[in-house]
């Protein structure tokens, strides 16, 4: 599965619309369910506080539930018993997103994470690698970051 999707081209693209795991099911494999990473907290969390309409929503415990097959660590969140945000219900969107400017290896470039909801919850943390289907990098220093938040 995961050498068939790297032979899609625009796999990469068609992440970024993407808004919920129906939307591209073949992309995501199941899970069993586990907490989020300490770098997937860290950039839900950085994207939740910066935009108003999600700062103060108690997200309860996240769960994973998915994973993008193609290595590029996007992952689905589980949807709650109740919305995180009940304002947000029948809508989805953009929580926000950070685009990080990194260094690989002596090479700049640039990784964008976008943080979806649906429903009122978080639904899908988006990995987004342009040099697609390169795979995205193990590790790297971060050298810039800019959060920028939906409405
Ligand atoms: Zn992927």
């Amino acid at each position: 599965m995961v050498a068939l999707l790297t032979l899609i081209p625009g796999h990469a693209r068609r992440h970024q619309v993407s808004n919920t795991m129906s939307n591209d099911p073949s992309s995501y494999v199941r899970i069993p369910q586990r907490p989020p990473t300490s770098q997937e907290a860290a950039w839900i969390r950085d994207i939740v506080l910066a935009n108003p309409d999600w700062a103060d929503v108690d997200l309860g415990n996240l769960h994973v539930v998915a994973e993008c097959g193609c290595g590029c660590r996007s992952v689905v969140i589980e949807e709650p018993p109740q919305p995180q945000n009940p304002k947000f219900l029948g809508h989805q969107g953009l929580v926000g997103e950070i685009s990080l400017g990194i260094n690989v290896d002596g090479k700049e470039d640039v990784i964008s994470v976008l943080l979806h909801f649906a429903e009122g919850s978080l639904s899908l943390l988006e990995v987004v690698w342009y040099n697609f289907p390169q795979p995205i990098p193990a590790t790297w220093t971060e050298i810039s970051r800019h959060i920028s938040v939906g409405r």
